[in-house]
């Protein structure tokens, strides 16, 4: 059976970046993707937003690795010129109520580390975007966009100068956790020993670590689909900034973003689905895209909402329950050695690609150095214990 030292699971946005600081760190790296191409998966159906870390309960990982991540992107798409602007967002309160909601949003992301958010009254706000109707309005100076393509082609590049590869066309079946290393099996049959495998399957992981023999099922939370779908602005965008209402539950509320080539989309909602492979949009869902745009932007026309594109949430949570923090267990938490199960990476999974490739390659080195300025804790669902990865616990 050929040997591996390190296979990552999936090649979206986080496998690729994953794998890509193995190999930068001196490891043997294999990446197994079951498409045809890189990021066709959720990675290609976001907001492409680079999230400043706002929102995020103190501590957790998403809002440590969303700050991180965040420099470590901006840096990375200056460095490997990788289309992106920092175009910066406007977080609109349309209510008095939301209006109380902006300094408790403020506070809760300095506690984040994000230091730069501005107060605006309603008047401010205008003098930014004279078609934006609100109350208030909160100016986020470092969030930003980026070409979310560009990005992991760079990432795949990075992999491969190193030494590292990328299969396509090779979706795992299963696989079995032995004293010897992690033997994996293709849905073609083929075998392969990995010493460590990082599971990044995105909307797949946890059905497939749920055929991993040897990690013990309660170790496996169960994954949930929740469906956003987008509508495209038909003509020119009147803002020059990202537009969104004070997040929902399930959701950051149906929003403005732009490309790179300036093109307005709004989204996305909450629509929770059976199936990961649920995409269509169906276009009566616009009716309340109207409602919620109108509330900050009265001046939207009938008909200029086009059904666009939908994405998939990778939940671990379901409808009605609390919002989960990324699930990422190492060897410490389940006992296996080698096996990385990365869960529940949504929004902000682009924007903390490059902290949690830190992370998990810091967890492999056993010498447990957290990214900076973090701790390489998780939080289970449902659970207030932080766990420690699988740091140090296993010689090299
Ligand atoms: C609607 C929406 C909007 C979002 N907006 C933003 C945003 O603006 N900013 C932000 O920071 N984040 C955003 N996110 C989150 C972000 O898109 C994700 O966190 C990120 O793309 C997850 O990347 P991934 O590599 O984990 O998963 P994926 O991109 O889904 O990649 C997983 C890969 O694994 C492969 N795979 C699955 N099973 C197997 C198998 N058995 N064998 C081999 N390969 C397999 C799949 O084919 C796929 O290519 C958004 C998410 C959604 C759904």
């Amino acid at each position: 059976m050929d040997q591996v030292e390190c296979v990552v699971i999936g090649a979206g946005v986080v496998g690729l970046a994953v794998a890509r600081a193995l190999a930068l760190g001196g490891h043997e790296v294999m990446v197994l993707e079951a498409a045809s191409a890189i990021g066709t998966g959720t990675s290609s159906r976001n907001s492409e937003v680079i999230h400043a870390g706002i929102y995020y309960p103190k501590d957790s990982l998403k809002a440590k690795l969303c700050v991180q991540g965040k420099q470590l992107l901006y840096d990375y798409c200056a460095e490997r010129g990788i289309g992106h602007r920092r175009c910066g967002k406007l977080l609109v309160a349309t209510s008095p109520e939301q209006v109380a909601q902006l300094q408790g949003i403020k506070e809760r992301a300095e506690r984040n580390g994000v230091s730069d958010l501005q107060l605006l009254s309603a008047a401010q706000a205008r003098a930014m975007e004279s078609a934006l109707v609100c109350d208030a309005a909160i100016f986020s100076p470092s969030t930003g966009i980026v070409d979310s393509h560009a990005l992991m082609l760079a990432l795949q590049g990075d992999i491969e100068n190193a030494g590292g590869m990328v299969v396509l066309n090779s979706p795992l079946q299963r696989a079995d956790c032995t004293p010897t290393g992690i033997c994996l099996t293709a849905a073609d049959g083929t075998q392969l020993l990995a010493k460590r495998v990082v599971n990044a399957a995105g909307l797949q992981a946890p059905a497939l670590a749920a055929r991993f023999t040897g990690l013990a099922p309660q170790h496996v939370p169960r994954g949930w689909f929740a469906k956003g779908n987008y509508f495209t602005l038909a003509g020119r965008a009147p803002f020059s900034h990202l537009i969104y209402p004070v997040p929902q539950v399930g959701g950051l509320g149906v929003h403005l973003t732009l490309d790179l080539g300036g093109q307005a989309k709004f989204g996305p909602d909450v629509q929770w689905v059976d199936s990961a492979e649920d995409l269509t949009v169906d276009a009566a869902r616009g009716d309340a895209f109207y409602a919620e745009v109108r509330k900050y932007w009265p001046a939207l026309e009938d008909g200029a909402l086009i059904p666009g594109y939908a994405g998939i949430r990778p939940k671990i949570h379901g409808p009605g329950q609390a919002d989960c923090d990324f699930l990422i267990q190492g060897e410490a938490v389940h006992g296996v050695p080698g096996l990385v199960n990365l869960f529940g990476i949504e929004s902000p999974g682009l924007t903390s690609a490059l902290a949690i490739g830190e992370l998990v390659l810091s967890s492999r080195s056993g010498k447990c150095h957290p990214v900076p300025g973090s701790s390489p804790g998780l939080q289970h669902p449902g659970s207030s214990a932080t766990h420690t990865l699988d740091c140090g616990s296993r010689p090299q």
